[in-house]
């Protein structure tokens, strides 16, 4: 861990809460839902796509968990009356109760997956650190059993991902990413080029095994390597999308719009704003640096 890494982690605690909101304020939306709802249709009218995200994660009180049910459920009402075409929910199962329960959990998924299902409307299980992995795979295989409408995620820093990928569903759709979470080494690739040698091995798989794949990335070297796949492969533009954060690499975001490549940006929102970014922060210091840099360059 850089020295940098080291006194992002050990100041954070008396970082004033006015300074990590401003941090925050590039990558949430907001805490109300109409904040989310204006930041989303900004998005739309630039020509990019998004999925919405309730702030909140590692849920222990079954009433919270069914609390943060019934937000996703406002959540859902707004979209389908919302004139938005192609905006769809990610999840994080921890907030539904992963960690209390895999069986409540998976029902209260099941309820929020099949309300959205009858919308026409596609739900995403985020993936979270590796206490949460196989359970979310097994909730995420037992729901696309019930319908088409719902996807998962792998992170190529795990090192089991390549095994996971055997296992998935016929047709399943998953959003690939690095990962974000601190594992150990026995879990997870440690090294910057290993993790990006896995993504590219990862997601030449899930196309060989016919998946719709969500490349979620902001690292240029990833999306050169996968437009290039996507290109020796042929794929259309209803095989794969491209994810990016929102507030991240903002500029890189418009050029691969105007080039034609489909762009669905993630939109978090919610009154766990503090939490989520100093959690984030703590996790991966390196985002306070990606920060500093993105501030001194205007992005
Ligand atoms: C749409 C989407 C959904 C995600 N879902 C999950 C999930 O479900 N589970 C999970 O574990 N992880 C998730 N992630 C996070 C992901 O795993 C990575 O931690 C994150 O995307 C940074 O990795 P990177 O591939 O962009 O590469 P990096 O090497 O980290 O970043 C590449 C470049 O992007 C820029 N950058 C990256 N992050 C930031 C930032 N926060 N602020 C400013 N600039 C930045 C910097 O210029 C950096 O050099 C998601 C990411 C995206 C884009």
């Amino acid at each position: 861990m850089s020295l940098f890494d080291r006194l992002v982690i050990t100041t954070l605690p008396v970082v004033p809460k006015l300074i990590v909101r401003r941090v925050a304020s590039r990558y949430v939306a907001g805490e109300e839902l109409d904040d989310a709802g204006r930041v989303i249709r900004e998005l739309h009218a630039e020509g990019a796509v998004t999925t919405v995200d309730i702030l909140g994660e590692e849920v222990h009180d079954r009433e919270l968990a069914r609390s943060a049910l019934a937000e996703y459920r406002r959540l859902l009402e707004e979209l389908k009356s919302a004139d938005l075409e192609d905006c769809y929910i990610s999840v994080k199962p921890t907030q539904l109760g992963l960690a209390i329960d895999e069986d409540f959990c998976r029902e209260n998924l099941e309820a929020l997956v099949g309300e959205a299902s009858e919308a026409g409307i596609f739900v995403r299980l985020d993936m979270e650190d590796r206490t949460a992995t196989s359970g979310t795979l097994r909730i995420y295989r037992h729901l696309r059993e019930r319908t088409e409408l719902v996807g998962t995620v792998l992170q190529s820093y795990m090192r089991r991902t390549l095994d996971d990928i055997a296992e998935l569903p016929e047709g399943a759709n998953v959003r690939l990413c690095k990962g974000i979470y601190i594992e150990p080494r026995d879990t997870a690739w440690k090294s910057y080029e290993t993790v990006r040698h896995n993504f590219v091995a990862a997601l030449e798989k899930l196309f060989e095994r016919g998946a719709y794949v969500a490349i979620a990335t902001h690292d240029e070297y990833l999306i050169c390597a996968a437009v290039a796949l996507i290109d020796r492969l042929g794929l259309s533009r209803d095989q794969y999308e491209l994810q990016m954060l929102l507030g991240v690499e903002n500029q890189v975001r418009r050029i691969l719009i105007a080039e034609g490549h489909k762009l669905r940006v993630y939109v978090p929102y919610g009154k766990h704003w503090y939490e989520y970014s100093t959690r984030r922060l703590r996790e991966n210091p390196k985002i306070a640096g990606h920060v500093l840099r993105a501030l001194l360059r205007g992005d």
